[in-house]
């Protein structure tokens, strides 16, 4: 699993690719950790004795609609607050949106079960396509070293 505030910095430097908007970056950070809201379970499960997460983690909000629902949610709010560009909020958002996923992806899921049901609720298919594997621990000491260095 990589690190949820990494998945924040990848989405915010693809912003920084795109735009001089400091807001749109953040909204760009917010897009990449955004997915991750299914892993709050983790909380319930240390403090209620519950079992949600291995359960419900990159099942609810992972999927590319919910994505999509809340890129929307997202450019009302910020072209009400800050008069943002509404494309390039959707499009900052969606893209730290979808880097997550493709991220995710990429993890070895035969240990933690935790492929993407990414068409959901439109199709039931979980997709996973392991690259990093046993590789862990060490990508995700350099997810560490490249959100410092931002
Ligand atoms: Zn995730």
């Amino acid at each position: 699993m990589a690190f949820t505030l990494f998945h924040g910095a990848i989405g915010y430097l693809f912003a920084c690719l795109i735009t001089k908007d400091k807001n749109l970056r953040r909204i760009g950070f917010i897009g990449g950790i955004i997915p991750d809201l299914d892993g709050l379970f983790l909380f319930t499960d240390f403090f209620f004795n519950t079992n949600y997460y291995p359960l419900f983690h990159r099942t609810l909000t992972h999927p590319i609609l919910f994505g999509i629902f809340a890129a929307i949610i997202t450019v009302i709010i910020m072209h009400k607050l800050f008069k943002t560009n509404k494309i390039k909020t959707f499009v900052v958002f969606l893209s730290g949106f979808l880097l997550h996923d493709a991220i995710d992806l990429l993890y070895n899921t035969t240990t933690t079960g935790w492929a993407i049901p990414l068409f959901a609720p439109l199709s039931t298919e979980k997709y996973s396509f392991p690259f990093i594997g046993t590789y862990t621990g060490v990508f995700n000491a350099l997810c560490m070293i490249i959100l410092i260095v931002t």
